[in-house]
């Protein structure tokens, strides 16, 4: 009988590698199916070097070797890579390589066309053109980055479709990212239309089938482009040629459960395995990758024109210091006014405010208590229409009482906007108009998305009311008014990102005003109108926000201009958890380049019933804080109940 060999196998479970025998040599890949505990389990050959010491009495044998093409080098590469940078169990992260029956087959696999390259051509304008140029020419010469930095509009789209074009023709595979919100079959049509054939979309609300099709379609080499939300970075690709990450500054990119990663990033990594070009395109590029722009460490491309001659709206910031008379209205005076116009030319309006419910706080006037989630530091928010009032970090949900629980007067009041109050406020304002309002909660799938698109093109609402309408590629061509609710809203708290995020996200819903050929306004509701960042919005002047937020972050040596961890302690004894998070402190390396804050009471110190502690670890740019981090995880002793989470470049403060 041959000798045995010893190899080294990983299980898609939160495990390191563990070493296995096999009667034959098996390639760095294979899958297969091994003994664990008293289950059959699949694993993968993997490329660790087996620990020779143990002795082979003591090692179990594989069980089955799987006849199917094996997981591609670059897979194992990046799996490696991402494990290490987000100091994750290497099994954590092939976990979300594999999925559960990923190798199932189906009786009828769905097949899919091959995009056309050349199903249709455009004429391109002169800035685009040379974009179109830039990108091309770099398909199939090796890893580079691009910024595609263009105001909405202007046809980033097109212009990287024509790179995907390119790196169809030398047979080489594509992955276009997007936030899962913007996947919407506006997009897919889109890509229809331009390469003949719909591209297979890889999403959360997809079948077991469609994602064991798909994924295998994948590793046989048989599917060109998946149009994918974040997770579809970690699909087996063989061939890859080009990455496009849409809506690069988009926070939804960083998953904030189990392993905790930011796909642009990693689709940066990605690329430089695969060796091909990658391109980050946003209206609002994050602040990381502008400076790595301002460097040159990436190429910048700039469209600054929009298609069609449509222009910028007039920006106007609507002072809401100056109290009117009478009861408090939401909606200023001058919005009023605005609107009215609007509706009279016949065109459409939007009402943003980023907060769901009707209220955010139900309050006693008589005792002054406020309602408050049991399970969390949070208050109930009210959700009026439903008839309940609910917790938006763990769900908990009850009736809205009656009288006071504290005091049993009948005197709960609703303090602060949210979308639906503002909904109720504008039906009053304009009994006549079609007024609709939409929000996470009612425009929660594909197929609301596209009722409400032909609904606003088909001129059945006058007023939208909403709280994120910001999918990109979405024209609405009578929509000239935009209305921000309550523009200081996201300015507050301690977030890194809180000025930046705001920036953007009211930099697009003030976009969505005057496309196409007609002039569009914006009215910005504020209580610090001389804010820098309120200003920049209203001057249309990114580069003072850039500059000021560079300044700021380079004097507190916040990223990108320096490296952050943020650790996590949760669990039911408060006690416990405190002191867990002070024993970590108690053994922090001692190294003028890290700067170690807190142990302190999480903003959210009780979520989901369990108490919260954060430590938040600074350090300078050069300083490999992952190593650090692993190191010093290993100090300590965490008892069975706390649970540490640690996040490497958190994006989360809560
Ligand atoms: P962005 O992605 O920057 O928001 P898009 O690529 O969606 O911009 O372009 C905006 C609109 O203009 C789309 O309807 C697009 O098809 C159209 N468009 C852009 N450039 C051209 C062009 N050169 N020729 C024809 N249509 C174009
Ligand atoms: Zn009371
Ligand atoms: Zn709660």
């Amino acid at each position: 009988m041959n000798k045995m060999q010893q190899l080294s196998v990983l299980i898609p479970a939160p495990l390191p590698c563990y070493d296995y025998l096999s009667e034959t040599v098996l390639p760095v890949g294979t899958f297969v199916e091994v003994p664990f505990g008293r289950k059959e389990v699949l694993a993968v050959v993997w490329d660790k070097k087996p620990d020779k010491t143990i002795p082979e009495s003591k090692i179990k044998k594989i069980k089955t070797v799987l006849e199917m093409p094996s997981l591609p080098k670059q897979s194992i590469q990046f799996v490696n890579w991402v494990a290490g940078y987000t100091v994750s169990p290497l099994g954590s992260v092939l976990k979300m390589v594999l999925g559960p029956d990923i190798l199932k087959k189906s009786k009828k696999p769905i097949v899919f066309e091959h995009p056309n390259p050349d199903y249709t051509t455009l004429s391109f304008l002169p800035e685009q053109k040379a974009a179109v140029e830039t990108l091309t020419k770099q398909i199939g010469l090796g890893f580079s980055v691009f910024l595609l930095d263009g105001i909405t509009g202007s046809g980033k789209t097109e212009v990287y479709f024509e790179a995907v074009a390119r790196t169809l023709k030398k047979q080489k595979a594509v992955l276009i990212l997007l936030p899962e919100i913007t996947l919407t079959t506006a997009f897919l049509t889109r890509f229809e239309k331009r390469f003949g054939v719909k591209p297979a979309c890889w999403h959360s609300e997809m079948t077991p089938k469609q994602r064991r099709d798909i994924w295998q379609g994948i590793l046989s080499g048989s599917i060109q482009v998946v149009v994918g939300a974040r997770s579809a970075l970690f699909l087996p690709f063989q061939n890859l040629g080009l990455i496009v990450v849409d809506e690069e500054h988009d926070a939804s990119y960083k998953q904030e459960e189990g392993v905790l990663y930011n796909a642009r990033d990693m689709a940066i990594v990605r690329a430089h395995i695969a060796q091909c070009p990658i391109i980050l395109a946003s209206a609002t590029p994050s602040l990381e990758t502008y400076c790595n722009a301002l460097s040159g460490k990436y190429h910048h491309l700039h469209l600054t024109k929009r298609f069609a001659e449509a222009t910028l709206p007039d920006i106007e910031i609507v002072d809401m210091r100056q109290k009117e008379k009478g009861t408090v209205k939401f909606i200023s005076p001058k919005l009023k006014c605005a609107l009215a116009d609007t509706l009279e030319k016949k065109e459409q309006a939007l009402l943003f405010i980023n907060r769901r419910g009707y209220a955010p706080l139900i309050l006693c006037r008589e005792c002054g208590a406020r309602l408050k989630c049991p399970h969390c530091s949070a208050w109930l928010v009210e959700h009026r229409r439903a008839g309940y009032m609910c917790c938006h970090h763990c769900g908990y949900t009850k009736p809205i009482p009656k009288k006071c629980p504290v005091c049993q007067s009948e005197n709960l009041i609703s303090c602060g906007p949210g979308v639906e109050r503002i909904y109720e406020e504008a039906v009053l304002a304009f009994p006549t108009a079609h007024v609709k309002m939409v929000t996470s909660d009612t425009l929660n799938n594909r197929t609301a998305f596209t009722t409400l698109l032909d609904e606003l093109e088909n001129g059945l609402i006058d007023i939208l009311v909403g709280t994120q309408l910001l999918a990109k590629g979405h024209h609405f061509p009578n929509l000239t008014l935009v209305g921000v609710i309550d523009a200081d809203q996201g300015l507050a708290g301690g977030d890194l990102r809180a000025s930046e995020r705001t920036f953007q996200l009211l930099h697009q819903v003030m976009g969505r005003a005057g496309r196409a050929n007609k002039k569009g306004h914006a009215l910005l509701q504020s209580y610090q109108p001389e804010n820098m960042i309120i200003q920049a919005l209203k001057n249309n002047n990114r580069m003072a926000f850039f500059e000021t937020e560079i300044e700021t972050r380079q004097l507190l040596k916040m990223p990108p201009f320096g490296r952050l961890a943020a650790v996590i302690f949760s669990g039911k004894n408060e006690l416990l958890v405190a002191k867990t998070a002070q024993q970590m402190a108690a053994v922090a390396p001692r190294d003028t380049s890290i700067t170690v804050l807190g142990p302190t009471p999480a903003p959210i110190a009780q979520l989901r019933g369990k108490y919260r502690y954060r430590l938040l670890i600074q350090t300078e740019k050069n300083v490999n804080i992952q190593n650090i981090m692993a190191h010093w995880l290993t100090l300590f002793k965490v008892p069975s109940s706390i649970t540490v989470r640690l996040d490497i470049d958190p994006y989360s403060f809560f």
